[in-house]
C-alpha cells in the first residue's frame, strides 16, 4: 500500500490511490470546504447519516464509529450471496 493512510473518518480502512477514487466526504460539499476523501463504507455511512439523520457527522468528531456499520455489513453479506448464488448456478 501506497503512503495515504488510513481513513480519517473512521481511522481505520485504508484508502486507495489515487486518492480521488475513495468518497468525497458529505462534510465538505461546500464551496468553501476543503475536499476530505473516506474510505467508501464511510462515504456510504454518511449518505445514510444524511438519509436517516439529521446529516454527515462533522470532522470535528472524526475519527468515530460508523453509524451505520452493521447496515453496511448486512447489506455486504447480502450482495456476497447473491454473488455466491450466481455462482452456483453457472
Ligand atoms: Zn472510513
Amino acid at each position: 500500500m501506497s503512503g495515504v493512510g488510513a481513513c480519517p473518518r473512521c481511522g481505520e480502512h485504508s484508502m486507495m490511490t489515487p486518492i480521488e477514487i475513495n468518497a468525497l466526504s458529505r462534510t465538505t460539499r461546500e464551496a468553501s470546504d476543503a475536499p476530505a476523501w473516506v474510505c467508501s463504507d464511510c462515504g456510504m455511512d454518511e449518505g445514510l447519516e444524511d438519509a436517516f439523520h439529521t446529516g454527515a457527522t462533522k470532522q470535528k468528531f472524526w475519527p468515530i464509529e460508523r453509524t451505520f456499520e452493521f447496515f453496511i455489513k448486512e447489506t455486504n453479506l447480502q450482495s456476497a450471496r447473491l454473488m455466491n448464488e450466481v455462482e452456483n448456478e453457472a
